[in-house]
């Protein structure tokens, strides 16, 4: 690493110390039987397997070593300081979700990607094995429109319906990862945390909607003796995927009758109604299956051992807070610069290569390699993480 950049990291390092001295915590009530772990500035690998009694004792340690990330397990353990699976003890596994912008249909297409020589600061939009300056290996970054975080922020929002009404938990805590993405972390009761990783394996499959059949969900009709018979769209007063439809219809049916027939107010309506109208509704349940689809990481919901962005830290990948969002939060979620604490701050950088325009934090930014500028805190550090720009100096 060059001398500038050491400097820089200096300075992000002091910044995100000092937020340490005044950041609020929130860490679940069971937090002494849970596995802490840090990846630290200038460090690729983890310390692990630490644990803290009280929550002074852990500010100390944030505050003394200043990691870039921190962790807790989503398992309790017994004894979470051994290094041994075995040793540990695990009692049981909390359930972990995790909803990333760029894992979300359509955004993967739609994410800028740059190749950024670490080193000279060369910019690359096509992979490359070696910086063709000076022989460097390349870093990925992947910049993600921010539509694509509002899309994740209403999956997040379908899947705590789910907890609470088809799965049946309430006790959560719904955060923004501090990147680009949700985490909903529920706690669970002992004898329910021993589930393994087929049950969630389960869970996963019913938030993909694997099984469930346009075919059994449409309105059809059969007409006999000059009857009519029909069989309803789904109601919201039914559970699981027939009600999260039905909640779909309701919002979307612009038929005011058979919208208040689903949501459950009338018991009854004029079959001939249905029929009626069967095409538009059978039209809307078709992109409901899609719509209340619901995409979570797969390696988080299965892994037994995984670990939590502890809600309160900071995510060293783009300096912004992990920060707990209750529902409404969430649906009015925007990026911008007031999940960073460093908002207030005015920072002197130095770009280290040109690009742009490059939205940062909901404002367009251009960076023109070498060239100083004054920065707000809340972007400078998001670009210094990302590897874009170097601090030189708090203003
Ligand atoms: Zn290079």
């Amino acid at each position: 690493m060059s001398k500038r950049s050491t400097k820089s990291s200096t300075v992000l390092r002091t910044l995100f110390r000092e937020y340490y001295t005044r950041a609020e915590l929130l860490l679940p009530p069971d937090f002494q039987l849970r596995e802490f772990a840090f990846q630290l500035f200038g460090s690729s690998t983890y310390v692990r397997h630490k644990s803290f009694i009280s929550e002074s004792e852990l500010r100390s340690y944030l505050v003394q070593h200043t990691p870039l990330h921190a962790y807790f397990s989503a398992a309790r353990y017994l004894d979470p300081t051994r290094t041994s699976m075995e040793e540990k003890g695990r009692i049981g596994t909390d359930l972990v979700f995790d909803i990333d912008a760029d894992h979300i249909p359509g955004c993967e297409e739609e994410a800028v990607t740059y190749y950024l020589c670490p080193e000279c600061g060369a910019a690359y939009t096509e992979p490359v094995d070696k910086c063709q300056h000076c022989g460097a290996k390349p870093i990925k970054q992947v910049f993600i429109p921010e539509k694509c975080i509002q899309r994740a922020a209403h999956q997040a929002l379908l899947l705590v319906d789910v907890i609470r009404e088809d799965l049946g938990h309430k006790n959560m805590t719904i955060t923004f990862s501090g990147h680009r993405g949700f985490h909903i972390h529920v706690m669970l009761p002992d004898d329910v945390a021993k589930m393994g990783s087929e049950a969630r394996r389960e869970i996963l499959q019913y938030l993909l909607g694997e099984g469930v059949l346009l075919e059994d969900l449409v309105v059809t009709h059969v007409k006999r003796r000059r009857r009519i018979y029909v069989r309803p769209p789904p109601r919201i007063v039914e559970g699981g995927w027939r009600r999260r439809i039905a909640k779909y219809l309701a919002s979307h049916l612009r038929v005011r009758d058979i919208a208040l027939f689903v949501e459950g107010r009338p018991h009854t309506i004029d079959p001939s109604r249905l029929v009626a109208h069967a095409e538009a509704i059978n039209k809307l349940i078709e992109e409901a299956v899609y719509a209340m689809r619901i995409y979570v990481d797969e390696k988080v919901l299965l892994d037994l051992s995984r670990l939590v962005r502890m809600p309160g830290s900071l995510n060293g990948k783009a300096g912004l807070l992990v920060k707990p969002l209750s529902p409404n939060e969430l649906q009015d979620f925007v990026l911008d610069e007031s999940l960073s604490p460093f908002a207030g701050l005015t920072l002197r950088v130095r770009a280290r290569i040109s690009i742009g325009p490059l939205e940062v934090l909901g404002e367009v930014v251009r960076l023109r390699r070498g060239e100083l500028m004054k920065i707000d805190g809340a972007r400078g550090v998001f670009l210094a993480l990302k590897g874009l720009v170097e601090v030189v100096e708090v203003d």
